[in-house]
């Protein structure tokens, strides 16, 4: 069951929800009907999401011969399901049909389904990527033709960039746009690894494809975004014409089995342009830090059912005694003071990490709703330099939290049947795409230091030592050692923008992001235990407690990071001499 107490109290404490609710269109949210949406949506995900996960690891997605794809009939009751109950349309637009919730919200009801079914909830993810796009760049026509449908879940969506020569250098991509006398344009190209590219579950697909029409200049600049359906829409709405896009193959894959993974073939496909031309990329970017703040929540979704799943199982198995158990009598393994250290490893990394990403929610929507354009500029720096902390260090979070998921069942925990590999396999492509970790920890680097001249740093790292300040009665071991990692990225983050080579910086970025999001998660879990002291929580003495242990076990490790980030590019020269 997703722990829908502890996120609406973050949903309160640090999205806070009640300012959000005073926000320009969110005149109908107050938090008695947040509450209810997060009551009702962590039982709908519990009982008709979760059961569908093991059925997707093990069947997943079927390619057939004709290239059509198929889904285990477990997942169509599910999406069907999802769909009538209007969960796909949490966060959209109400004038297609949308909830018009906030964004932090959305992020909530999303950690629960990814929770419940990492591979499934890519589905909606992508839909809602491909949602955010149209309504940002669309013509008013291609809002009419495509949003309703993708709102309701009618129709799902896709994001196509990636091309066998073209990963993390989207630039290089090669695919081709030719335009048409009636406006429309002609898409040829091979794209691959497209999530949900092609199923059974809806009765269209909305491909966002990038592309390049022709005399684009090169690199990045010259991409434009087509929105390319699996099936023509009728001037009445209706499903026409198939397009010209096949499902080559899908892809077999270490985890995620139930999202199938797509090679995609456009032969002249028709095309609509989104926006300019050659403007692709810069729309991509919008959509940019809500798809990455997506991804980082499968890394905390992943580990809180990793989590709860090994708390459980460690609560049943009994194996050695503990020191002081009555002889002659085998104890619980929970009473192991060493599995007890890495539930709560587990357990303090998910409460950081839900601050951390519900935080950078709540600034997406006040960048994007307050009245006031300084507020909205603030809260979008704010994001922008959470999102690489979300996506980067949320996903490594989520693979080290769901490897000790395996590692407190013991034996079991290698053995599929547990499920426990399931979840250390699902959560290892989340580093991986929607830029590479390695990518997001450039990004923090050489993009967000040096914002507005490093101010957006310099103020976030204020509100951490206010945190710090506070906490020192509460907590004082977390208050030290915060400070301290507060110390540690201020010398970090001088030294990397004061580097006159920008290897030395990049070679750094790694463990930068490491530091950062480490102290940041420290930052969000105190503000957490604070929040709840104010309020007089019944939890809030064990949120102290677990902030201190998260501060030594964790915050306290941040300053031995800074040699790492300090090494510069001289220190990898031994890969040369091996
Ligand atoms: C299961 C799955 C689902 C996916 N879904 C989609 C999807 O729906 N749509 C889509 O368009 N794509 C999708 N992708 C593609 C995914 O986004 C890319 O695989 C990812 O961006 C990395 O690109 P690549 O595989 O070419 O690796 P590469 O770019 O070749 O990277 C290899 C390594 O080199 C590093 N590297 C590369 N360039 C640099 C650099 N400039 N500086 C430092 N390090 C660098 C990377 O960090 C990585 O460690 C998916 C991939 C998978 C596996």
């Amino acid at each position: 069951m997703p722990p829908t107490g502890d996120i609406k109290f973050v949903l309160d404490s640090i999205a806070d929800i009640e300012m959000l609710a005073g926000l320009d269109g969110f005149e109908h949210v107050d938090t008695e009907t947040v509450h209810t949406v997060i009551d009702e949506a962590g039982r709908f995900m519990a009982d008709v999401v979760a059961p569908t996960n093991r059925v997707g690891d093990l069947i997943g997605a079927t390619h057939h011969p004709d290239g059509t794809v198929t889904m285990p009939p477990e997942f169509h009751e599910a999406w069907q399901q999802y769909v009538d109950a209007g969960w796909n349309a949490v966060k959209c637009n109400p004038e297609y049909g949308g909830h018009g919730f906030p964004s932090a919200v959305g992020t909530a009801v999303q950690e629960m389904l990814t929770s419940s079914n990492m591979a499934f909830s890519l589905c909606p993810m992508l839909t809602a990527s491909a949602i955010l796009a149209i309504d940002a760049h669309g013509t008013d026509e291609q809002k009419d033709t495509f949003l309703a449908n993708l709102i309701s879940g009618h129709w799902t969506g896709t994001m196509v960039l990636t091309e066998p020569e073209a990963g993390s250098d989207v630039g290089a991509l090669r695919a081709r746009a030719t335009p048409n006398d009636d406006g429309t344009w002609n898409i040829t190209g091979t794209k691959i690894f497209i999530t949900w590219g092609e199923h059974d579950m809806a009765e269209n697909i909305i491909h966002l494809v990038l592309a390049r029409a022709p005399e684009a200049p090169p690199g990045t600049k010259g991409i434009s975004l087509f929105i390319v359906p699996k099936f023509l829409v009728n001037d009445d709405g209706s499903i026409g014409e198939r397009n010209s896009v096949t499902t080559v193959s899908i892809e077999h894959k270490l985890g995620i089995h139930g999202s199938p993974t797509c090679v995609m073939s456009y032969e002249g496909a028709v095309g609509y342009l989104i926006g300019e031309v050659h403007r692709g990329m810069r729309y991509m970017f919008t959509m940019m830090n809500d798809a990455r703040l997506h991804v980082g929540i499968e890394g905390l979704g992943i580990a809180e059912r990793a989590y709860q799943q090994s708390l459980a199982y460690a609560r049943e198995r009994r194996q050695g005694r503990a020191i002081g158990a009555p002889k002659g009598e085998s104890s619980l393994i929970i009473e192991h003071p060493d599995v007890r250290h890495m539930l709560l490893q587990m357990k303090t990394r998910i409460e950081a990490m839900r601050g951390l990403m519900y935080a950078n929610a709540a600034a997406l929507d006040v960048a994007e709703h307050h009245s006031d354009p300084d507020t909205r500029r603030s809260a979008a720096n704010r994001a922008a330099l959470l999102t690489p902390l979300s996506k980067g260090w949320g996903t490594d979070q989520g693979v080290l939290i769901a490897s000790l998921g395996v590692q407190i069942h013991g034996g079991p925990g290698f053995i599929e049947e547990t499920g426990a590999p399931q979840h250390y396999r699902d959560s290892r492509i989340a580093p991986i795409y929607e830029g590479t970790n390695g990518i997001q920890a450039i990004d923090l680097v050489m993009r967000k230091l040096p914002m507005d001249g490093g101010a957006v740093v310099a103020e976030f790292v204020a509100d951490m030592q206010t945190t710090a300040d506070a906490s020192a009665e509460l907590m004082p071991a977390a208050a030290m050692f915060l400070s301290q990692a507060i110390g540690a990225v201020k010398s970090a983050a001088n030294w990397l923008v004061d580097r006159k080579d920008p290897n030395d910086a990049l070679a750094g970025a790694t463990p930068f992001l490491e530091l950062l999001g480490s102290t940041a998660g420290g930052h969000y879990l105190m503000r957490l235990a604070l929040a709840a002291s104010e309020t007089g929580r019944e939890d809030a003495a064990a949120r102290a407690q677990r902030a201190e242990f998260y501060a030594k076990d964790l915050l306290a490790r941040v300053p031995g990071l800074v040699p790492s980030v300090t090494a510069g590019v001289a220190s990898l020269e031994g890969l040369d001499n091996t």
